[in-house]
């Protein structure tokens, strides 16, 4: 089979790393507006909203005013199809966004230039940095108080341990922002310094001496351009494509969302620059994006959607093919052949049902359970993509539920919430209680609200005497053995059925390392 390599060249599927505040869902608004997927700045604001009241479950994200729900956006531009896959921005949410961050090629790392690099940015990098997700760095707020620019690439290159090049640099800052020069095609890119909405200006210059420079900015500013981009070319090294793309290198680019500044560029960099669908690693081989079979693996679940339907649906990265709708996959858990009559596909938010999909593509597949966090679908072949994680939790609460006439409904739902990653849940060895765990308080708050609202469930949460949570492996069984005999009163089934250990604290778990050398306790595990 034939396939449109054209087509996967062109797809850039990316997502935006960032602490909250610095300017995340504006930059997200603006890059679908340079890339004419909305018509107007505001509407993916718009449209959240009319999508969150449908839910009632997300009342508790409402109330909190936070953002929970990753989505997909398509759009459009430059001859390129991007997918933004968007992240939960708060940090109890952060194993979503983990996941997410699995399912795609490259990152924008958004700064707010008064700030620098913050505690949740440098999280979400190093989670990149495992992957060697290669990062183009965004410095938001120009229009405000700003650090100085080499201080900023400076703390980015000591913090990050990462080499920074400009692609464009600012001119002024705060009120006195006139634009950037962009380093990279020789342009005056010029802030419109009136009512501050419109789309930036761009003079075309033959370099820095040109005299339209100094026609159309006041001297000093212009002085200082040149003596900065003197400096910047004698301290960082020049763009080096192979360097960025093994994730050792960020572009850097400057700008103000809030004023449509500065994105136009980043937009054309990230075309130029990042890379297409890359390979993926699974369980007997790598699989390259342009094989002419397709397969992808299950990296987020998200349900009830449209709280009419109670769907589910699973996201889908494909990774190789072309896709097709009505297509036969083999869901390779389970060895079943399903037919995928109506995937969606995401377009600014909308959903749409998607006919043709390429690897680097993201297809929502509605389902009713089937298809778990981690899953692989092929045409056939009998691999499992590899790299999903599963976090171990770092709080757990007994679940208490006063109508022992439910509890089997109890288990169907607690099953099925994780199976989506919303929560882990552990069933007890002895006595057979459900614990569940997170990785932060809010998830609890929308766990009690979701099995309320979805399930008719009323439940409370209990203080349970355990801290920490480990799945447990060896090399033989019988080790295994030894150990759970030994230890039944601390041991739980995941929803997998995988075997976890409950330790009181850090104390006992060394103390179980130490008497089982043997045995392994992981803090993650990966979902094939
Ligand atoms: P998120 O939490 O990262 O999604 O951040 P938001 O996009 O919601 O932005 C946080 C706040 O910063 C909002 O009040 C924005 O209007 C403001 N903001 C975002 N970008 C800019 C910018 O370029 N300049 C200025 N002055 N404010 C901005």
């Amino acid at each position: 089979m034939s396939i449109e390599t054209s087509a996967i060249e062109s797809r850039r599927t990316f997502a935006i790393i960032s602490h909250p505040d610095a300017g995340k869902t504006t930059l997200t608004e603006k890059l679908l507006l340079f890339g004419g997927a909305v018509q107007q700045a505001g509407a993916v604001k718009a449209r959240g909203d009319q999508r969150r009241a449908r839910s009632d479950w997300m009342k508790v994200e409402q109330e909190r005013g936070i953002s929970v729900t990753a989505s997909v956006m398509t759009f459009e531009a430059d001859g390129c199809t991007f997918n933004l896959l968007d992240t939960p921005g708060h940090e109890d949410f952060s194993e979503d966004t983990y996941r997410t961050l699995t399912a795609v090629d490259s990152a924008i790392m958004v700064i707010d230039a008064a700030k620098g690099i913050e505690t949740r940015t440098l999280k979400l990098f190093e989670v990149c940095r495992l992957r060697d997700v290669p990062i183009v760095t965004f410095v938001n707020k120009m229009d405000r108080e700003a650090r100085d620019p080499f201080e900023l690439m400076d703390e980015i290159e000591k913090t990050l341990a990462l080499d920074v090049t400009p692609a464009t640099w600012p001119i002024g800052q705060g009120r006195d922002f006139h634009g950037c020069y962009d380093l990279i095609h020789d342009e005056l890119i010029l802030i419109d310094r009136g009512a501050g909405n419109k789309l930036p200006e761009i003079e075309k210059c033959a370099g820095l001496d040109d005299p339209k420079i100094d026609a159309r900015l006041p001297a000093a500013l212009v002085e200082k351009l040149r003596e900065d981009v003197e400096m910047i070319r004698g301290l960082c090294q020049p763009f080096d494509e192979e360097s960025y793309r093994a994730g050792h290198l960020t572009p850097v680019f400057f700008g103000s969302a809030l004023r449509s500044f500065g994105v136009r560029e980043l937009l054309q960099g990230l075309g130029e620059m990042a890379p297409s669908p890359r390979p993926a690693k699974a369980t007997t081989r790598m699989v390259a994006p342009t094989e002419g079979k397709v397969a992808g693996f299950v990296f987020k679940i998200q349900a009830n959607m449209d709280k009419n339907h109670r769907d589910r649906v699973a996201f889908v990265r494909l990774v190789s093919g072309e896709f097709k709708r009505g297509m036969k996959m083999k869901h390779v858990r389970s060895g079943r052949m399903l037919a995928i009559n109506n995937p969606v596909q995401f377009m600014a938010g909308d959903r749409e049902t998607a006919d043709l999909a390429y690897a680097g593509d993201i297809l929502g597949i509605p389902n009713h359970g089937t298809l778990r966090i981690g899953d692989t679908l092929t045409e056939g072949e009998d691999l499992a993509f590899l790299g999903v994680p599963s976090f171990a939790p770092e709080m757990l609460r007994r679940v208490k539920l006063d109508d022992p006439m439910k509890v089997k409904h109890l288990r169907r739902a607690l099953e099925q919430l994780a199976e989506e990653g919303a929560s882990q849940v552990f069933r007890r060895q002895i006595g057979g209680d459900y614990v569940v765990g997170v990785v932060g308080p809010l998830q609890f708050d929308v766990l009690k609200s979701r099995l309320l609202a979805e399930y008719g469930l009323d439940i409370e949460f209990e203080s349970v005497p355990f801290e920490l949570a480990r799945w447990v492996d060896a090399d033989d069984k019988k080790t295994i053995e030894t150990f759970a005999d030994a230890n039944k009163m601390n041991l739980a089934e995941d929803h997998d059925g995988a075997l976890v250990y409950l330790a009181r604290n850090q104390w006992y778990l060394q103390r179980a390392k130490d008497d089982y050398p043997n045995v392994r306790f992981l803090a993650t595990r990966e979902q094939i």
